[in-house]
């Protein structure tokens, strides 16, 4: 039988390590799947989902700038795509287009089963609120926290995500702040927002790191962010977003699929490669 196709929308996409991902998960699993990348026009994302339908693809992953735009091509969401506002994969059914997001969960279990690091019980500090950070709540507030501080530039965009969260989370738990108002020491740290981007580093307090907090930045490359160069310079055990971006592929190919791949030998392979 011919494999089974998928892909990833993005614009740009070239630099995408997805496809290199799903291929090992596949060789891995025994899997027949096909994933490619797909450039679609910033002007031409619902159409450029169509004609992938069209020619027989079973599911894509989206990613940047079409996250939001994909919760409209869908055609119904999960609770967990309804949570984060956004929408990473598509799963193209008999029942139509569900929307999904498996970056939360990603970055979960990132956190739990690669790092180690329990989140129970534990002070979490989410810096950012925007789409990678609206994302994280619900997974982050399933693994119940003490608490949870979302800080950012623009408090009120904060305040709405803590606002939407709040009876998740439990009395007290989840609360919005600026940087200047971050408070006490954090068990983990992470960093949700694009300043790494443009080698910015959000201006959160050296003392927000509690000894041995690990500091996690969502973005990942050769060399370490300046965020996470700053945590580690007080006493922050660090980890970039290599982890995170392995694992809600390995989500997203569960959803298709119906088999959690192992992560560990990708992640590890990936790892050498950057
Ligand atoms: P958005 O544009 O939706 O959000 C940007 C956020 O960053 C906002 O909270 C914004 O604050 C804040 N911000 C931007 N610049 C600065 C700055 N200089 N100082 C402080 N805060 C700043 O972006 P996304 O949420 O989509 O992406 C955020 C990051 O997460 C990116 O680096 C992306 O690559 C990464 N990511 C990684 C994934 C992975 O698998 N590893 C998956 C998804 C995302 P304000 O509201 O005040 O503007």
């Amino acid at each position: 039988a011919p494999a089974d196709r998928y892909c990833v929308f993005g614009n740009p996409i070239a630099h995408s390590k997805s496809p290199d991902i799903h291929a090992a998960y596949a060789a891995q699993t025994g899997h027949a799947v096909q994933y490619e990348k797909r450039l679609a026009p910033v002007d031409g994302f619902a159409a450029a989902v169509q004609a992938f339908i069209a020619e027989g693809g079973r599911g894509a992953n989206v990613t940047v700038p079409f996250k939001l735009e994909a919760v409209k091509v869908a055609n119904a969401l999960t609770i967990r795509a309804q949570a984060a506002g956004a929408v990473n994969t598509l799963h193209f059914t008999d029942d139509g287009i569900i929307g999904d997001n498996t970056d939360g969960a990603g970055l979960v279990a990132d956190i739990v089963n690669n790092a180690g690091v329990q989140i129970s019980g534990r002070r979490v500090l989410l810096l950012g609120a925007g789409g990678a950070a609206r994302g994280v709540v619900l997974p982050i507030l399933e693994h119940r926290p003490a608490q949870l501080v979302i800080a950012n530039r623009t408090v009120a965009t904060a305040q709405a995500l803590a606002d939407q969260f709040a009876a998740l989370g439990g009395e007290g738990v989840v609360s919005a702040c600026g940087y200047a108002d971050i408070n006490g020491a954090f068990d983990l740290v992470i960093n949700a927002t694009a300043a790494s981007l443009g080698a910015e580093l959000p201006p959160v307090p050296g003392t927000a790191f509690a000894p041995g907090a690990l500091a996690l930045d969502m973005m990942y490359g050769k060399e370490p962010t300046v965020f996470l160069e700053f945590a580690s310079s007080h006493g922050a055990v660090v980890r970039d977003g290599l982890g995170m971006l392995v694992e809600q592929a390995a989500e997203a190919f569960a959803v298709w699929r119906g088999v959690h791949p192992d992560t560990a030998p990708v992640l590890q392979s990936l790892r050498g490669q950057l």
